[in-house]
């Protein structure tokens, strides 16, 4: 049967992985308000990059907060890129704040600083290879809980992790235009 990805369209770059679905002739729909995951089967979702304390304060006022979670913690298949990383996270570095809070991973914010704001660098991707990443004001993943697989490290920072059904990276693979992680994350769904 044909497969439908939500992407999260509230904030950040979710046309680009829309594009990327589109290149792999898989239907994607733009989740932007509550009724959009109540009213249609998807068989996995898209948590963008953007900036991550705008979008969790979008789900919140548009409600879709609540429903985003459940669905997750029911086992729905999600691929958190960059501030998507840090919305799945269950501790962030020198933060309070948790938000979805349903992977057992410690996220660093803006973890490169401002110097290296945004790079590119080729690494090594469990299951994949070597691809091109490219980080934007990027996080890393300061450590994981043992249930956590590690997908992909840089300079021993860890950049991609999985869980169950779900995998994070703190690079855009929606903007490299390799789209081998879009397609590992398909290989979930
Ligand atoms: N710095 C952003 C944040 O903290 C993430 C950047 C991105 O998604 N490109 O949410």
């Amino acid at each position: 049967m044909e497969k439908t990805i939500g992407v999260l369209a509230v904030q950040g770059a979710f046309a680009e992985h829309a594009d990327s679905l589109n290149k792999l002739n898989v239907k994607s729909i733009e989740i932007r308000q509550k009724s959009d995951l109540t009213k249609h089967h998807i068989d996995g979702i898209i948590l963008p990059g953007g900036e991550s304390t705008v979008m969790a304060k979008l789900l919140h006022d548009l409600n879709l907060f609540e429903v985003l979670k459940d669905s997750i913690v029911s086992g729905l298949p999600v691929l958190g890129t960059c501030a998507g990383l840090i919305l799945l996270a269950k501790t962030i570095v020198s933060d309070q704040n948790v938000y979805l809070g349903t992977m057992d991973i410690v996220a660093k914010r803006n973890a490169y600083g401002r110097q290296l704001g945004s790079f590119q660098a080729d690494g090594q991707f469990a299951g994949i290879g070597k691809i091109p990443m490219t980080f934007i004001r990027a996080p890393y993943i300061e450590s994981v809980s043992e249930n956590v697989e590690v997908l992909a490290k840089i300079d021993n920072h860890i950049v991609a992790a999985k869980q169950d059904n779900m995998i994070v990276t703190s690079f855009h693979p929606e903007l490299s235009g390799d789209l081998s992680v879009h397609r590992f994350f398909l290989n979930l769904v």
